[in-house]
């Protein structure tokens, strides 16, 4: 297993849940999504108990990108193409409300965590890409969104100078460390009650009944009135009626050492395949290239791919021929069935409330989702788990 840019080096391990615990809601998985509901619930004065069972953001949260995108995995073309104009307008507005409560904790947290705000540039890979990319721009605009089509002359040189003919500037999108954000929220929930517990998988789980939830780790075990179950990829391993909805799929990434300033903003090209830019250190964060063996970058181990980790270094290349790699990585994202996050009641478990199956935009709809799961807790429901709903899968 390797580290991450965000997670090198990793702090000191908080110790595992020891004995007996009661409270009245417990969180399994210290991701994004996890930490968002920890705080959100302990800053509601929930008594609340989260169990990791690596360390905080050790898994997809502290090995993205770093991106804080609007919409989905999906061209917003194709968005309204799948989902019709209304649902694809409502999912990508979740979207931006999401990252501006990231933008709220963030300022009112002051976290540490390189957060900027400097839009991020889609790029066309190919005469198709472009059309794709001139009607993604178009229905943006009918739909309210800020958007700027940006033909070869208006692109940052570095782009046109490498090609690309065509791009979308979307204003409105963000970057951060991602694992220093949701370090920095875990302390926060921390300080203001939650108990955090690290080395804690969670081995069975009770949740038949609501209002006499069970669990038990290694050497522990927690009594509650409700679970909510934050673990993303593996959601179906404590919640066999997700095993068919969210799948563990693979990304690889490279980190390299600081730079002189060379892109601009985050970038994504090839469909959203391939991604990267440049942090507020010069570090640059790569990652994409699974569309060239879809087949294998499946599963949970968070291996490297040889071929494809070739491919993006020799890519990067074509930029600074003489940047050097400190880091190479992967990291498991859940996707699930209809690439629409999945976040409410559980199916089979009406004792637990579920979040996972953000299909590669986590950063764009955990936030908000670890608050729908606080909010249905404290007051019953919140409108974007009821458009999110896992029972909406048969
Ligand atoms: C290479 C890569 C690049 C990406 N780039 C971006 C990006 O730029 N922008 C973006 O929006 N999204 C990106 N994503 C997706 C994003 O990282 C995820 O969608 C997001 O982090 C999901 O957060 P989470 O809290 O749901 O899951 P996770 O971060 O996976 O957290 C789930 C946690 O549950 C824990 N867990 C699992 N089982 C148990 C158990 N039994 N007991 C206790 N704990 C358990 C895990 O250890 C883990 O820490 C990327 C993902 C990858 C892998």
């Amino acid at each position: 297993m390797s580290l991450s840019l965000w997670l090198d080096p990793l702090p000191p391990p908080r110790p595992a849940l020891e004995g007996d615990l009661q409270v009245d809601v417990v969180i399994i998985g210290g991701g994004l999504c996890g930490c968002s509901a920890a705080w959100h619930l302990a800053s509601a004065g929930i008594s609340v108990a989260l169990l990791e069972s690596r360390q905080i953001a050790m898994s997809a949260s502290g090995r993205n990108a770093g991106f804080i995108l609007q919409g989905t995995a999906e061209r917003y073309d194709r968005a309204v193409a799948i989902m019709g104009p209304e649902k694809a307008r409502a999912v990508h507005a979740w979207s931006l409300e999401n990252h501006r409560l990231m933008a709220e904790v963030i300022a009112q947290e002051r976290l540490d965590c390189g957060y900027m705000r400097r839009g991020s540039l889609q790029l066309a890979d190919s005469v198709e890409e472009e059309a794709s990319l001139v009607a993604s721009s178009d229905l943006l605009q009918r739909d309210g969104f800020e958007v700027q089509l940006l033909k070869a002359e208006q692109l940052p040189s570095v782009f046109a100078g490498a090609g690309y003919r065509l791009g979308v500037h979307l204003p409105a999108d963000g970057e951060l460390d991602p694992a220093r954000f949701v370090r920095g929220l875990a302390d926060r929930a921390e300080q203001k009650g939650a108990k955090i517990y690290e080395q804690s998988p969670v081995i069975e789980l009770d949740a038949a009944s609501p209002g006499e939830v069970q669990l038990r780790t290694a050497k522990g075990s927690v009594q509650a009135a409700i679970v909510l179950i934050c673990t993303n990829a593996r959601a179906g391993e404590l919640l066999p009626s997700l095993a068919s909805i969210v799948d563990p799929v693979r990304g690889q990434m490279i980190g390299t050492a600081p730079l002189p300033p060379l892109f601009p903003m985050p970038v994504y090209a090839n469909h959203g395949y391939d991604y990267w830019r440049q942090d507020e250190k010069g570090r640059i964060a790569l990652g994409g290239w699974r569309n060239l063996d879809p087949g294998t970058e499946v599963g949970h181990d968070e291996i490297l791919h040889p071929d494809i980790q070739e491919r993006m270094e020799k890519f990067l290349r074509r930029f600074a021929p003489d940047l050097q790699i400190t880091h190479r990585w992967s990291g498991i994202m859940g996707f699930s069935r209809d690439s629409l996050p999945v976040v409410g009641p559980a199916r089979g478990a009406p004792g637990a409330l579920v979040a996972a199956g953000f299909t590669g935009h986590g950063f764009g709809f955990a936030f908000l989702a670890g608050k729908a799961l606080a909010d249905i807790v404290c007051d019953g429901r919140h409108p974007f788990a009821d458009q999110m709903d896992p029972r909406r899968f048969s």
